[in-house]
């Protein structure tokens, strides 16, 4: 046994090291743990003034449009496992019938 955490993109506890990075075996994502450990200064709050934090399920506080998308995120939509990332759209996630989206954490409230 060792002590890698999982792949950040699927989640595969097959990671390996390979010098300074982590690799993942099954969708081959590479990242440099350093980094990851950065990025745990990201904070993102939501409408409530509450800290999100990796893994939390928030649900939409009012309706958004998507780019490209044939119909708008309905307030309400519950959004499950989100990631917080840098940026103005600091929650990276996946939402049924619309796949991968960033959103901006003020317009979502953790369950
Ligand atoms: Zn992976």
């Amino acid at each position: 046994m060792n002590n890698l955490p999982n792949c950040p993109k699927c989640n595969s506890e097959y990671v390996y090291e390979d010098g300074n990075l982590l690799v993942c075996p099954e969708c081959a994502y590479e990242w440099n743990p350093a980094e990851v450990a950065e990025e745990e200064g990201v904070v993102a709050i939501d409408a409530n003034g509450n800290k999100l934090a990796d893994g939390d399920t928030v649900t939409l506080i009012k309706d958004l449009k998507v780019k490209g998308a044939p119909k708008d995120l309905k307030q309400g939509t519950r959004v499950k496992n989100i990631r917080i990332v840098e940026g103005d759209h600091n929650i990276d996630c996946k939402i049924d019938g619309f796949g991968a989206m960033k959103l901006k954490s003020e317009f979502v409230k953790k369950i």
